[in-house]
Protein backbone atom coordinates (compact mmCIF):
# COMPACT_ATOMS: atom_id res chain seq x y z
CA UNK A 1 0.00 0.00 0.00
CA UNK A 2 2.96 2.39 0.84
CA UNK A 3 4.99 1.63 -2.16
CA UNK A 4 1.54 2.32 -4.37
CA UNK A 5 0.70 5.45 -2.64
CA UNK A 6 4.22 6.24 -3.03
CA UNK A 7 5.03 5.69 -6.81
CA UNK A 8 1.55 7.35 -7.46
CA UNK A 9 3.00 11.13 -5.94
CA UNK A 10 6.50 10.36 -7.67
CA UNK A 11 4.28 10.41 -10.95
CA UNK A 12 1.76 12.98 -9.50
CA UNK A 13 5.62 14.98 -8.98
CA UNK A 14 6.80 14.26 -12.82
CA UNK A 15 3.35 15.18 -14.13
CA UNK A 16 3.52 18.67 -12.00
CA UNK A 17 6.97 18.94 -13.38
CA UNK A 18 6.12 18.35 -16.96
CA UNK A 19 3.13 20.41 -17.02
CA UNK A 20 5.18 23.18 -15.48
CA UNK A 21 7.83 23.05 -18.40
CA UNK A 22 5.55 23.29 -21.03
CA UNK A 23 3.78 26.24 -19.77
CA UNK A 24 6.85 28.24 -19.19
CA UNK A 25 9.37 26.67 -21.61
CA UNK A 26 8.76 30.48 -23.56
CA UNK A 27 9.81 32.45 -21.26
CA UNK A 28 13.09 30.11 -20.35
CA UNK A 29 13.77 30.68 -23.43
CA UNK A 30 13.82 34.03 -23.50
CA UNK A 31 15.97 34.56 -20.60
CA UNK A 32 18.51 32.74 -22.85
CA UNK A 33 17.94 34.90 -25.21
CA UNK A 34 18.02 37.88 -23.28
CA UNK A 35 20.92 36.41 -21.68
CA UNK A 36 23.04 35.23 -25.04
CA UNK A 37 22.34 38.94 -26.37
CA UNK A 38 24.50 40.94 -24.00
CA UNK A 39 27.43 38.61 -25.34
CA UNK A 40 26.28 38.90 -28.86
CA UNK A 41 28.16 41.41 -31.42
CA UNK A 42 26.83 45.16 -30.33
CA UNK A 43 25.78 46.80 -33.61
CA UNK A 44 26.01 50.50 -33.22
CA UNK A 45 25.60 52.90 -36.39
CA UNK A 46 22.74 51.88 -39.36
CA UNK A 47 25.30 50.95 -41.86
CA UNK A 48 26.46 48.51 -39.66
CA UNK A 49 22.83 46.76 -38.91
CA UNK A 50 22.31 46.99 -42.70
CA UNK A 51 25.45 44.85 -43.30
CA UNK A 52 24.42 42.56 -40.37
CA UNK A 53 21.10 42.33 -42.19
CA UNK A 54 21.91 41.74 -45.46
CA UNK A 55 24.71 39.18 -44.89
CA UNK A 56 22.52 36.88 -42.52
CA UNK A 57 19.45 37.35 -44.83
CA UNK A 58 21.18 35.10 -47.49
CA UNK A 59 21.65 32.40 -44.44
CA UNK A 60 17.79 32.28 -44.60
CA UNK A 61 17.37 32.20 -48.45
CA UNK A 62 15.60 36.30 -48.13
CA UNK A 63 16.10 37.70 -51.03
CA UNK A 64 14.18 40.64 -50.93
CA UNK A 65 15.34 43.77 -49.10
CA UNK A 66 15.03 44.38 -45.92
CA UNK A 67 15.46 47.99 -44.26
CA UNK A 68 17.39 47.86 -40.85
CA UNK A 69 16.37 51.28 -38.88
CA UNK A 70 18.17 51.72 -35.82
CA UNK A 71 16.58 53.28 -32.42
CA UNK A 72 17.30 54.95 -29.87
CA UNK A 73 15.37 53.19 -27.82
CA UNK A 74 15.31 49.40 -26.10
CA UNK A 75 13.61 48.01 -29.33
CA UNK A 76 13.70 44.32 -31.11
CA UNK A 77 11.20 43.52 -33.99
CA UNK A 78 9.85 43.71 -37.28
CA UNK A 79 7.04 44.00 -39.73
CA UNK A 80 5.74 45.88 -43.38
CA UNK A 81 5.51 49.13 -43.73
CA UNK A 82 1.94 49.96 -44.47
CA UNK A 83 3.07 53.36 -46.94
CA UNK A 84 5.86 51.72 -48.92
CA UNK A 85 5.42 48.16 -48.39
CA UNK A 86 8.72 47.70 -47.35
CA UNK A 87 9.96 45.50 -44.79
CA UNK A 88 11.74 46.81 -42.03
CA UNK A 89 13.89 45.49 -39.14
CA UNK A 90 13.92 47.82 -35.75
CA UNK A 91 16.63 47.09 -33.47
CA UNK A 92 17.68 49.67 -30.28
CA UNK A 93 18.77 50.13 -27.44
CA UNK A 94 20.44 46.81 -25.54
CA UNK A 95 18.65 44.33 -28.13
CA UNK A 96 20.78 46.30 -30.57
CA UNK A 97 22.82 43.14 -31.36
CA UNK A 98 23.54 40.39 -34.14
CA UNK A 99 21.27 37.64 -32.30
CA UNK A 100 18.13 39.42 -32.07
CA UNK A 101 18.55 41.00 -36.24
CA UNK A 102 18.68 37.40 -36.88
CA UNK A 103 15.25 36.59 -34.08
CA UNK A 104 14.14 39.22 -36.23
CA UNK A 105 15.17 37.78 -40.01
CA UNK A 106 13.66 34.49 -38.76
CA UNK A 107 10.27 36.24 -38.76
CA UNK A 108 10.36 37.66 -41.90
CA UNK A 109 11.35 34.14 -43.29
CA UNK A 110 8.50 32.50 -41.64
CA UNK A 111 5.68 35.24 -42.24
CA UNK A 112 6.74 35.63 -45.76
CA UNK A 113 4.35 38.34 -46.85
CA UNK A 114 1.73 38.14 -44.68
CA UNK A 115 0.53 40.90 -42.16
CA UNK A 116 0.16 39.26 -39.11
CA UNK A 117 -2.36 40.78 -36.12
CA UNK A 118 -3.10 39.19 -32.84
CA UNK A 119 -6.46 39.53 -32.21
CA UNK A 120 -7.61 36.13 -30.54
CA UNK A 121 -6.42 34.29 -27.39
CA UNK A 122 -5.44 31.19 -30.16
CA UNK A 123 -3.06 33.50 -32.07
CA UNK A 124 -1.47 34.70 -28.90
CA UNK A 125 -1.21 31.72 -27.26
CA UNK A 126 0.44 30.65 -30.71
CA UNK A 127 2.52 33.57 -31.13
CA UNK A 128 3.76 33.10 -27.32
CA UNK A 129 3.98 29.03 -27.63
CA UNK A 130 5.09 28.38 -31.12
CA UNK A 131 6.38 31.99 -33.31
CA UNK A 132 8.84 33.48 -30.41
CA UNK A 133 10.27 29.78 -29.17
CA UNK A 134 11.03 29.17 -32.70
CA UNK A 135 12.85 32.25 -33.41
CA UNK A 136 14.48 32.43 -30.65
CA UNK A 137 15.88 28.89 -31.09
CA UNK A 138 16.95 29.98 -34.18
CA UNK A 139 19.12 32.88 -33.20
CA UNK A 140 20.46 30.68 -30.71
CA UNK A 141 21.20 27.74 -32.29
CA UNK A 142 20.11 28.49 -35.83
CA UNK A 143 18.13 25.62 -36.23
CA UNK A 144 14.95 26.29 -38.46
CA UNK A 145 12.01 24.67 -36.93
ZN1 LIG B 1 9.99 37.62 -31.87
Amino acid sequence: MTVKHSSKRKWMRRAALATGLLVTYPFILLGIEYSASKWSPKITTKTELQQVIDKRKEKLGIEEHIEGVLRPETIGMSGTSINSGMKKIYVGGDLATQIVVDHELYHNHKRDNEVSQIDTIKERLETIYLEEPCARIYSLLRIRL
